[in-house]
């Protein structure tokens, strides 16, 4: 684990502990939060950390949070996104109740602040192209350069701005920007741009507007509007703090909220921006922002990740203000842990070998009892039918097995899991000498999978039966990428190319026909698996949510 855990086995952490002495000294009545994504993308992992965080501040200090919609850029926003980041965060666990806002509910009112800042002297109307703008910015060690339009006169001003919002100039033509000072040491505040021309559809105002708010411009001020009491962000928004205060200081806003910074979740072997999911989405490397392999919180729920395994996590890797990269076995760790306490057991066999037992009556079969949990009796039992003719995982089977080995090789005894003892006689082969087939013999007085002698086998295996199984599609996932820091500026040069592993010929038990999406089983030996919601009538889809560790190793210790 990482350095980061410890803040959350205290439950607290820096921001709580600010809440905590703000509330102490009466600052506030109480705490509100707000969650504001941008409805540019589906939500991710990294997003789970920074709602977890609000949504739970509110509720331990008994608080509201808001869900607020960064709604200012309709070049990059849409509906679906809007409807996927509701879906999400409800089902993560959060209920922000009656406080659902976006910004652009606070268009006319951000607008009517811009004209306060203009009569004040505080704005202007710059007519230089972006790439002007960005050349006159200055770097970090020299000044920015004054715009030959930062003069202008507040009448013209006025005059130009208004027209800007009637639409009659083209995008880019020019821009609103405050006018604070061009060789400040922090670059946020060299006259940053608050209004820019973009004539387009906005999913909530449709045509109504042909100028948006900069984000700068629009967050403080609409945390201002809803009474935010602390304006939590990410570190990347440190530098932009004197610009949040200074348009709280000079507009008459009903409140003033603290921004604080937290550091952004960044995971191994995963890449955690919207602009990277985005083109991983459109270039098809994947399926969709659903698609398993996906970081998202939709990729995630499909995958078969219960909600609390991500808040489990989210707990565990703290709140910290110092910029990390957490192991993505930590997650996987959190997952396993849900599951193998939730998820019943079931078997399936993935790659299967066929298994004719020699001496086992031909047309007969019989119930066997299988557990569905081995700590939860009161999930009870279900019965699994034994035949003459099985499946068995092609992997449990080596002609000429390694010394390490256990499972079946030729002449050796092993368990099949809830039956019986079966040994191997024969290995039957096709023209290229693969092995298509064995046959095997059972011991009768090792039902249940006992020998009354007390003779042990090294190893116990799943199995099915030939007949009555079920076949089945299954999926497994591997990481997107190859590399523990993959490169967000060129990671299709990091994609892993085997990152979907599909095995059509997999078999399931009967008992899994009517599985649903949410139902996560273990698959014995496997590893936790849910169904996809591509499942066909005909043939089951299911994905691996996740593997089981060194399941072979405690197979063996158990048998
Ligand atoms: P990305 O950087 O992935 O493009 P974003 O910051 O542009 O995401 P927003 O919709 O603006 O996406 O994010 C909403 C909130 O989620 C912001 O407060 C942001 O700070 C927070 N957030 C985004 N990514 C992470 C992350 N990796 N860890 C923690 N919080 C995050
Ligand atoms: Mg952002």
């Amino acid at each position: 684990m990482t350095a980061e855990t410890t803040p959350a086995e205290t439950g607290r952490d820096f921001i709580r502990d600010i809440v905590q002495a703000d509330l102490d000294a009466k600052r506030h009545a109480s705490i509100v939060t707000r969650f504001p994504p941008e409805p540019n993308g589906y939500l991710h992992i990294g997003h789970a950390k920074s709602i977890a965080l609000n949504f739970g501040i509110a509720q331990e200090f008994g608080g509201r949070c808001h869900l607020r919609f960064d709604d200012t850029n309709p070049a990059k926003e849409e509906q679906e996104y809007i409807d996927s980041i509701q879906r999400d965060v409800r089902w993560l666990g959060f209920d922000w109740g009656d406080n659902l806002f976006y910004a652009s509910d606070y268009f006319e009112r951000l607008y009517g602040w811009a004209e306060d800042l203009i009569r004040a002297g505080l704005a202007y109307v710059d007519d230089q192209s972006q790439e002007e703008i960005r050349l006159a910015r200055g770097t970090l060690t020299e000044p920015g350069r004054n715009s030959p339009f930062r003069d202008r006169g507040v009448e013209e001003n006025l005059d130009l701005f208004r027209r800007m919002k009637a639409g009659e100039f083209a995008n880019g033509a020019r821009v609103l920007r405050a006018k604070i000072d061009m060789a400040s040491g922090n670059i946020n505040l060299r006259d940053p741009v608050l209004y820019r021309i973009l004539h387009a559809e906005h999913p909530r105002t449709g045509r109504a507007w042909s100028i948006y708010p900069s984000y700068d411009y629009a967050h403080g001020q609409s945390d201002a509007i809803e009474g935010i009491t602390h304006s939590i962000c990410t570190l990347e928004f440190e530098d932009h703090r004197p610009l949040y205060d200074w348009f709280l200081d000079k507009l008459p806003v009903p409140s003033h909220p603290r921004q604080y910074e937290f550091a952004r979740l960044n995971l191994t072997y995963t890449l955690l921006s919207k602009r990277v999911l985005t083109e991983l989405v459109r270039g098809q490397h994947v399926g969709g922002w659903d698609d398993p392999r996906m970081p998202t919180i939709a990729g995630l729920r499909r995958r078969g990740v219960p909600p609390e395994a991500i808040r489990e996590f989210i707990r565990r890797i703290g709140v910290a203000k110092a910029n990390s990269v957490v192991d993505v076995g930590m997650l996987e760790f959190c997952i396993r842990e849900v599951l193998n306490r939730t998820a019943q057991r079931r078997m399936a066999v993935l790659r299967p070998l066929k298994v004719v037992i020699e001496n086992y009556p031909e047309g007969q079969s019989e119930e066997l009892e299988a557990v569905n949990h081995p700590d939860d009796p009161a999930a009870g039992t279900r019965k699994v039918t034994f035949g003459r003719e099985l499946y068995i995982e092609r992997d449990d089977f080596m002609e000429d097995p390694p010394k390490k080995f256990f499972r079946l090789a030729p002449g050796r005894e092993v368990r099949l899991r809830y039956a019986y003892f079966i040994t191997c006689r024969q290995a039957v082969k096709d023209a290229s000498g693969e092995v298509i087939e064995l046959r095997c013999t059972y011991d009768p007085a090792t039902r249940g999978g006992n020998a009354p002698d007390g003779r042990k086998v090294k190893a116990t295996m799943h199995w099915l039966p030939a007949a009555e199984s079920i076949p089945a599609e299954v999926r497994i996932y591997n990481p997107l990428f190859t590399n523990p820091a993959p490169d967000a500026a060129n990671f299709t040069a990091d994609l892993n190319p085997d990152s979907l592993e599909v095995l059509s010929d997999a078999r399931i038990e009967p008992t899994m026909a009517n599985a649903t999406a949410d139902d996560v089983v273990q698959f014995e030996r496997q590893g936790y698996f849910v169904r996809d919601r591509d499942s066909m009538q005909d043939k089951p889809v299911f994905n691996r949510t996740i593997g089981l560790r060194d399941s072979f190793v405690k197979d063996v210790a158990k048998g």
